[in-house]
């Protein structure tokens, strides 16, 4: 259990007050070869293989569970389950063995889904779209032009200049490359993205990549076979166990050149991290790392940043047919896609009459104005008469901003990840997580591992 908002204000107004010394009658002090800040995807995996690596480590997350983006809506009534966060990884051995490894049993996706019907329903209106999605033709295509560029969904690494279809906008990759096919595929798999066909190209392909497109072509995906992917959340926090600072924040970070002083606010008041190196997995957004002592090389980078947002949740619904789920389309706009800030889709769960939802906007919004949106969007289903669906009701609603952090094209042209990647190491800090990979967990473990040895060394 975290503090509530007052303790936590209290505890980080007096410490960020008081000298970041330690010693009697100060804060506790705990050293560690590496201090993680963030325990989502990447700030847990980075951990675990750490304290493999045979280095200590304290891992500093805000929320009182470790996981992040991967969240499970557990149904009081009948027991189910429902992912409404992470649901699909890449069937890559990084994946099978980090859930292996706390015994979480994953079974393959065969690409069905649940086996249900798809309506296409434009919800600024209720009505029904006369929609198909065409078979996506071009995936190969798709995939042999994405593959001049390597893996840029793990490691950004661009070419130097950018080439200018990558700063581009997307709308004009598909077109010089006749792609049409593919983009109702990228713009499903992409949620959260904001607007796909106006973003530089190097966004969709970053997180549509080589690995995506490659196990739809073939390799395949999996989850966990309990339809539970917060179990391998629960079973790292007890493998951690202490070096898990649940509820926590960092309130202060010095960085020198002996080391890393991280004062940290927590359920049981204030602690100092004594750390050889940082590694920041939390959003990268200046605003949210007011705790460190940015230096200017660092704010100028991370500066540029700005962040899409992607919300979801489990309605109750009553009235849709069984099986069938609603995607959100447009018939005058190109390729279908419906304009956003809107719903994705609503989609059938395990759990009879509940529905998971998701919404996506170019930037974020307050939640209430998503949760108002969403119940409309869907009573206008009901109003125009396509489906006498009922709303009765959020069983969940997570907001996931900021996601999709981006850069405007003239940064991206003017060699912004270039810069990105060069802070790796500077100050002691190392930083993972979407933003230097991509929003795809998968990805992110195989980044890792390219990065864990600098981090690891001595
Ligand atoms: C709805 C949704 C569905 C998705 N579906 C999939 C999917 O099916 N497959 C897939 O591979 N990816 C999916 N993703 C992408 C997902 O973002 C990545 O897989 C991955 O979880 C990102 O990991 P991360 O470590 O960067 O971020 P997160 O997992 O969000 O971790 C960041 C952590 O930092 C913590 N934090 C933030 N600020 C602070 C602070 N100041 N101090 C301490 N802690 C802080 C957060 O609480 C969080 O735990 C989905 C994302 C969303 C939102």
């Amino acid at each position: 259990m975290g503090l509530t908002r007052k303790q936590m204000l209290g505890v980080m107004g007096a410490a960020a007050a008081a000298p970041l010394v330690s010693g009697a009658g100060g804060p506790r002090v705990i050293r560690r070869d590496v201090c993680v800040l963030g325990g989502g995807s990447a700030g847990t995996y980075a951990a675990v293989r750490l304290r493999e690596l045979g280095r200590s480590v304290a891992v500093v997350e805000a929320r009182d569970r470790l996981g992040g983006h991967t969240e499970t809506y557990h149904d009081p009534a009948t027991g189910g389950t429902i992912d409404i966060g992470v649901v699909v990884l890449e069937d890559e051995p990084v994946v099978r063995d980090h859930f292996g490894r706390f015994g979480v049993e994953l079974v393959r996706l065969t690409g069905g889904g649940e086996g249900g019907t798809t309506a296409y329903v434009d919800f600024r209106t209720g009505r029904p779209v006369g929609y198909t999605p065409p078979a996506p033709v071009a995936l190969p295509a798709y995939y042999e032009q994405i593959s001049r560029y390597g893996p840029i969904d793990t490691v950004i690494d661009l070419p130097d200049p950018v080439p200018a279809e990558l700063v581009a906008p997307f709308a004009d990759f598909v077109a010089a490359h006749d792609l049409g096919s593919i983009v109702r595929l990228v713009f499903d798999y992409g949620q959260g993205i904001g607007d796909l066909l106006r973003l530089p190209a190097f966004y969709a392909i970053n997180l549509f990549g080589q690995g995506v497109a490659g196990k739809i072509l073939g390799g395949g995906f999996v989850t966990t076979a309990a339809h539970d992917n917060s179990l391998l959340y629960e079973r790292a926090t007890e493998h951690l166990g202490g070096d898990a600072l649940l509820g926590s924040r960092a309130v202060r970070v010095e960085r020198s050149r002996s080391g890393v002083r991280v004062l940290v606010a927590g359920p049981d008041g204030a602690r100092v991290i004594e750390a050889g190196k940082l590694l920041v997995t939390i959003p990268p957004l200046v605003r949210n790392l007011g705790a460190l002592d940015l230096d200017g090389t660092e704010r100028s980078v991370l500066g540029r940043f700005e962040p899409g947002a992607y919300y979801t949740g489990v309605v109750r619904l009553s009235g849709l047919p069984a099986g069938v789920g609603l995607a959100n389309a447009a018939a005058e706009t190109p390729y279908h896609l419906p304009p956003l800030p809107g719903l994705y889709m609503v989609g059938p769960s395990a759990v009879p009459g509940l529905y998971n939802v998701k919404y996506g906007s170019p930037s974020p919004l307050p939640d209430a104005v998503v949760r108002r949106e969403i119940r409309a969007g869907i009573e206008r289903v009901a109003a125009a008469g396509t489906y006498p669906v009922r709303f009765e009701g959020f069983a969940t609603y997570a907001g996931h901003t900021p996601f999709e952090l981006h850069v405007r094209p003239r940064d991206l042209a003017g060699g912004f990840y270039r810069r990105l990647g060069a802070l790796q190491g500077h100050n002691r800090t190392y930083w993972s997580g979407a933003a230097w990979h991509s929003h795809n967990s998968a990805r992110i473990w195989i980044g890792l591992e390219k990065l864990l040895p600098s981090i690891a060394a001595g």
